[in-house]
């Protein structure tokens, strides 16, 4: 019988990231590439039979991926950069993802407002694109030999383009009219499966604000795809916010159904008359695909009988609100979570049974239920309600004093502030500093694993810490640095580390989800208040501090990209989560001025990429965001330095913004960029100091002095020297001593050449 869910895609690295080891070791020519192959296909049978188990109807193929899907659509439509021509299979596949020795990789970029990256698309005029369908239909096959029919995924023709970018000059959408025909023949090719198949293909960007330019290419191209063959339903999916310019646009194709998410895309709701009008089925998306947190299934089910006001109940399908890529697999290896927190949680595995729950109480009512099934949804209540009164989460402490917190900026404008810094901190024009971390040698690492472990004591693990501080501090004091770092040995990274001393913060054992290719992270989960039980920081700096009469920086995490990168309750506007973490912070910086710090680094890595997806949200996201950076550092003295770090370069839309973040200096990642993105800065007149990265570190090439000199030249074409620092572009922990040294070394001195000719 048709039970009517749906998920609109399944992660694939594995629930013990078993991808992610054997292609490192295939990588690392430790394993042969059928070891890959076939786990690849052990897992892909394990993902499907889970997804049959809980129930779901509509379970994906070619959702899975030995890197990445927008890679595997390269491939797909052979659209291959010449420089890869030569190769073949998965020596192409891999090179074209991770560069070789001859070739560099291809671009990766974030996808969407998500942690996901995918492989940016190069394409050209001159290119031809032809069909290699082999992967989707192997995959179609593959998972009806395990007893399963899938629907095929698919990534959608503009926003493939949309993602890509044109090695030759031009609109990446001109090339519509090349991509177009190797989807149609590729549907051709599905319809040869001689069976109704189900096809999703996912249009995300169709989610954001699109020009007529773009949204005139939907009729075309849907009614093209949706007139091919009679065996494919074809199904259209946006998600992460409303696509309602787009699906009124849709509606009039021949596309059978249109996949919408009702929890980022409310405004999805206005768009549901066009769809009964036109009789299209409506997979709606209800079920978190992106968060962890347990459906709150009575309001689920209130939101589908909205819906369905509308909407015939027989054309709804309930799903998840977009791939579960962004979650992970599974609650049944956290052994040590608390056992309430736990009962709030619902990972991949966990929200497959809500789905199915979910449709079988909305299609069949609670009535026809099994008594097991009944009992579930009363749990499903029951935890619910536990957790909207818990004292594990509501501190009415905590919210009284964030919510009348009254000190939202610093004392003293930015020229104020900066003539008593001059004065007192001393530091030349083109000062050199460096981003914070310092390479994580295998021994710092082992010595912080083996302490978690309770391997060694906190006496040991501190005096390794503090000898690692000791030949840092050196290291930079011989190589001329002039604003010195710890190097943040004890950070294994920039957001667990806080989140692990803030109370309202708790780790998973096994939570990981794939960023890009191989690698995983582990989102800490903000579930409660947040506040600081101690200083966190303290100690380290003011050791650090005690071993040199230069000035050493302190480093922290800001408000912003703590929130970003975690799993934030969605009990509470993000905002709000916000403003608790900024209030811990602003403790924090007090106690570092207090003892003795004089400069103090608030880092927002990921301020640029918690930008709402839609125009209309953006101006509220600046507002908060700034007010809390703003509220981190307000406790900072007059004399106090505040510098901020961005990973980024583009500040062209953002510029105002970041100068009201009023940080006294910014360093930036503008390395690569000569000194054309830096010109913004000129242009607005912003005020406060900058370091625009010299070189770039992700790479292990180690710059000339001549280049940064060069580099530096550049930089004053645009700037003055009294608003320049000089820094590497980011952190260092993921280089090589060997690599740093000497790019610092060559650093200090082309600052040193430049200073004598700018006297
Ligand atoms: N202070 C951090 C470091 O140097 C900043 C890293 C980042 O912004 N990604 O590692
Ligand atoms: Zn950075």
């Amino acid at each position: 019988m048709s039970t009517k869910s749906y998920v609109i895609g399944f992660p694939r690295i594995g629930e013990q990231r078993e991808l992610k080891k054997v292609l490192e070791e295939f990588w690392a020519k430790k394993s042969p590439f059928n070891k890959v192959e076939e786990l690849a296909s052990n897992l892909k049978k394990r993902h499907w039979e889970y997804q049959k188990k809980a129930g779901i109807e509509y379970i994906s193929s070619n959702d899975f991926s030995l890197y990445d899907n927008i890679l595997d659509t390269c491939i797909m439509l052979n659209a291959i950069p010449k420089r890869f021509k030569e190769l073949k299979g998965e020596e192409l596949y891999f090179s074209m993802a991770r560069g070789n020795k001859n070739c560099v990789a291809m671009e990766m970029t974030k996808w969407f407002n998500t942690n996901y990256h995918y492989i940016v698309p190069e394409l050209s005029l001159e290119d031809t694109y032809k069909l290699n369908a082999s992967k989707i239909i192997n995959e179609y096959n593959e998972a009806k030999q395990n007893g399963i029919k899938t629907k095929i995924n698919l990534i959608g023709p503009i926003t493939f383009l949309g993602l890509s970018k044109r090695v030759d000059d031009g609109d990446t959408f001109e090339l519509l009219s090349k991509i177009l025909p190797i989807y149609i023949e590729l549907f051709k090719e599905i319809s040869k499966l001689n069976e109704v198949v189900t096809v999703q293909i996912d249009e995300p960007l169709l989610s954001k604000d699109n020009e007529t330019k773009i949204l005139d290419l939907i009729k075309p191209t849907y009614n093209d795809l949706g007139t091919i063959t009679n065996n494919i339903k074809l199904i259209v999916t946006t998600y992460f916010e409303h696509s309602n310019e787009a699906t009124k646009l849709l509606v009039n194709t021949p596309i059978w159904g249109i996949g919408l998410d009702f929890l980022y895309g409310e405004k999805n709701l206005q768009t549901l008359k066009e769809i009964a009008n036109n009789n299209k089925k409506l997979i709606a998306g209800v079920v978190d695909g992106r968060n962890i947190w347990k459906n709150d299934i009575k309001n689920s089910l209130k939101l589908l009988e909205e819906i369905s006001i509308i909407v015939p109940k027989e054309d709804i399908y309930i799903s998840s609100s977009c791939s579960l890529l962004h979650i992970p697999y599974s609650l049944k290896y956290e052994k040590d979570l608390d056992k309430n927190i736990k009962s709030w949680l619902s990972f991949a595995i966990e929200k497959l049974d809500e789905i199915n729950l979910i449709s079988k109480i909305f299609f069949k009512g609670l009535e026809k239920l099994t008594i097991d099934e009944q009992k579930a949804f009363i749990e499903n209540i029951k935890s619910n309600e536990n957790r909207k009164t818990s004292e594990l989460i509501h501190n009415k402490k905590i919210q009284n004093r964030v919510k009348n917190f009254a000190k939202l900026k610093r004392d003293g404008d930015f020229e104020e502030r900066i003539k008593i810094q001059k004065e007192l901190l001393k530091y030349k024009d083109l000062a050199t500093t460096t981003i914070g971390s310092f390479p994580q040698t295998p021994e710092v690492r082992k010595s912080r694993q083996d302490f978690k472990k309770g391997e060694i004591s906190y006496e040991t693990y501190e005096k390794d810490m503090k000898v690692y501080i000791d030949d840092c501090i050196a290291f930079q004091e011989e190589c001329g640095l002039e604003v010195l770092v710890h190097g943040e040995p004890e950070r294994n990274d920039m957001v667990e580390y806080f989140g692990e001393q803030l109370n309202g913060f708790v780790f998973s054992l096994n939570g990981w989800v794939q960023s890009y290719g191989s690698r995983c992270v582990k989102p800490p989960i903000i579930f409660g208040d947040i506040s600081r039980e101690k200083p966190m920081t303290v100690d380290w700096i003011t050791y650090a501090q005690s071993k040199t009469s230069k000035i050493m920086k302190g480093m922290l995490t800001g408000p912003v990209t703590i929130l970003n990168w975690s799993f934030v309750r969605d009990d509470l506007p993000r905002s709000e989560v916000s403003k608790q973490i900024a209030v811990a912070l602003s403790d924090e910086i007090d106690d570092l001025q207090n003892a003795g710090i004089k400069i103090i680094q608030v880092d927002e890595a990921a301020f640029k990429e918690g930008y709402p997806l839609r125009k209309e949200n953006i101006k509220e996201y600046e507002i908060w965001a700034v007010r809390d950076f703003k509220i981190a550092v307000s406790s900072a003295k007059k004399q106090t330095q505040i510098h901020t770090h961005m990973c980024y370069s583009q500040f062209n839309d953002i510029i105002k913004t970041i100068e009201d973040m009023d940080a006294d200096v910014i360093s930036i990642e503008t390395a690569k960029s000569g000194n054309e993105l830096l010109k913004i800065f000129k242009q607005v007149g912003y005020k406060q100091e900058i370091g625009p990265g010299v070189y770039d570190i992700h790479s292990p090439r180690v710059p000339s002095v001549e280049e940064i000199i060069k580099q530096i030249k550049l930089l004053l074409e645009v700037l003055p020297k009294e608003q320049l620092w000089i820094n590497p572009d980011c952190g260092l922990k993921t280089r090589k001593y060997e690599e740093v040294k000497p790019s610092l070394k060559n650093m200090v001195e082309a600052v040193k050449i430049i200073r004598k000719d700018y006297k």
